[in-house]
């Protein structure tokens, strides 16, 4: 073993998987995770501590898979995480504990992630659960949104004895877990809906098809209703557009649209009751996870797929491990190029996208190089479906409809970091709908962070 380099982990083949939704990574099993586990050197001063938004004990977790005791492992990683199978399947490792890992100095660091990914996964297959909540203290708190935000949120309240009820706006709980990042990244059914089983384990009520904002506000639920506090953890849903000409045509989505049709309404299934469009040359637009996830998804309905992106490579936002494995699969990438116009039949149907070439020039306001257009070098690339991946920003639903919540001028709910305290009282926030998009880890530890404003609150 070169204890300088990562176990390698079992991968799906490229081909074989660009053809179907089932996970692209195979995981490790027991062996293959001691023998990466006995890689750390347990160090004193953790940095991968310092790395992790959630501060899990991470040299204390990988001791005992290195000793075998999973069960034991998992309890550690239980005490700050509720979502330990999700977070090793998608959180962005190697910017954050992997990228502190002190044997990343002169090797490669230690796979965290996949560590994780290993213990939450034996944890299920063994029905090893998170230990059980304290006695109920009599304390009634709303959660709006069933992401990694309102998740750990309400798991850590219910920790804590609080009596706590989700309500949700879809039919299904998990936020994007569910409705945006794709089966063959994150299963749904094995993964993230067994985890959410474990935080309704804790005594916390899931009500789902409740839009906060229409169903009922904020100032019903805590006038009428009982509820102490409020924790806001309602994402940011809201899909971003180019205001290019041809934007309305037929066969154009916000990636938002395409991928929840695909993943929460099991569009990719031909018996599905709400099938999608099989586009034939697909253009994704952007360079984030999302256009990743959008491109990949479009690739295995069937699709030749090109991902438009107006800066070069090294600005690409996606993870690489997500670009890697879509170039792996067949995924045409057409950097430095920006479109400015879908071209649509006469029947108001897209056939292509008219792009324009573009160079870097200097860096601008957020420290990457400014992508400029080349004069007179458009060119059309002919499509039948092109999906905008933009960003998202958060629905302003529930901000209109609750007076004395202060939002910032992207329509983020304004709200302290160390407490998700807003500037209304007993109501806190956290997550995608503060930051706007982010990362499930970073929502996670808002909801940490909320759990802990709101139980200073209601404690005093
Ligand atoms: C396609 C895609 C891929 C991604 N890939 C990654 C990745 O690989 N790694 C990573 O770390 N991050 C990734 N992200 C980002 C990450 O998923 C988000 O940052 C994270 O989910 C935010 O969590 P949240 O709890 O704040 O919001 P969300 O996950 O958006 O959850 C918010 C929930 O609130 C509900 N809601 C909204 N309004 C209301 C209302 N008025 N009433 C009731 N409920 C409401 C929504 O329906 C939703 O279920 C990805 C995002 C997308 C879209
Ligand atoms: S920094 Fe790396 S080697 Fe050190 S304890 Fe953390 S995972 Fe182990």
């Amino acid at each position: 073993m070169d204890v300088l380099k990562k176990v390698p982990v079992r991968e799906q083949d490229a081909k074989e998987r660009a053809t179907n939704f089932k996970e692209v990574c195979l995981g490790y099993n027991e062996e293959e995770a001691k023998e990466e586990a006995s890689r750390c050197i347990n160090c004193k001063n953790a940095q991968c501590i310092i790395g992790c938004p959630v501060a899990i004990n991470i040299p204390g977790f990988v001791e005992q898979v290195k000793n075998g005791n999973i069960a034991e492992a998992f309890q550690i990683i239980s005490l700050s995480s509720a979502l330990p199978a999700v977070c090793g399947r998608v959180c962005p490792q190697e910017s954050q504990c992997e990228g502190k890992c002190i044997r990343g100095i002169k090797g490669e660091a230690i796979s965290i992630g996949k560590l994780e990914r290993f213990v939450a996964d034996w944890a299920r297959e063994n029905g090893v659960k998170p230990q059980a909540p304290a006695e109920k203290n009599g304390k009634k708190v709303a959660v709006i949104g069933s992401g990694p935000a309102g998740l750990t949120c309400a798991g850590d309240l219910a920790k804590l004895g609080y009596d706590v009820t989700i309500f949700e706006a879809l039919h299904k709980a998990g936020g994007v877990l569910v409705y945006g990042i794709p089966e063959f990244r994150l299963p749904k059914e094995d993964v993230v809906q067994k985890e959410i089983e474990n935080v309704k384990a804790l005594g916390v009520k899931l009500e789902t098809d409740v839009v906060i904002g229409k169903s009922t506000t904020i100032e019903e639920l805590m006038e009428e209703e009982g509820f102490d506090a409020v924790f806001i953890g309602s994402g940011a849903g809201l899909p971003k557009f180019m205001g290019i000409p041809g934007e309305n045509a037929n066969g154009v989505f916000s990636a938002n649209e395409y991928l929840t049709r695909s993943n929460l309404m099991k569009a990719f299934d031909e018996n599905s009751a709400t099938p999608i469009m099989r586009g034939q040359k697909v253009a994704v637009v952007g360079g984030g996870n999302v256009a990743m996830d959008a491109a990949r998804t479009a690739l295995r309905l069937g699709a030749e797929v090109h991902i438009v992106y107006r800066r070069s490579e090294e600005e690409l936002p996606a993870r690489v491990e997500e670009v890697h494995h879509a170039k792996q699969e067949g995924i045409i990438f057409d950097l430095l190029t920006n479109p400015v116009e879908i071209l649509a039949d006469e029947k108001g149907w897209v056939s292509g996208i008219k792009c324009i070439r573009m160079e870097l020039g200097e860096p601008d306001a957020s420290g990457r190089r400014r992508p400029v257009e080349v004069a007179g070098s458009e060119f059309v690339i002919d499509v039948d479906t092109v999906i905008m991946s933009l960003g998202t920003s958060p629905n302003p639903l529930i901000s209109s409809t609750t007076r004395g919540l202060d939002t910032d001028k992207r329509k983020c709910i304004v709200a302290a970091e160390d407490t998700g305290a807003t500037s209304k009282d007993g109501v806190y926030a956290g997550g995608d709908a503060v930051t706007g998009a982010a990362t499930v880890i970073l929502a996670m530890g808002a909801g940490k962070a909320g759990a802990k404003g709101i139980h200073e609150y209601l404690s005093k």
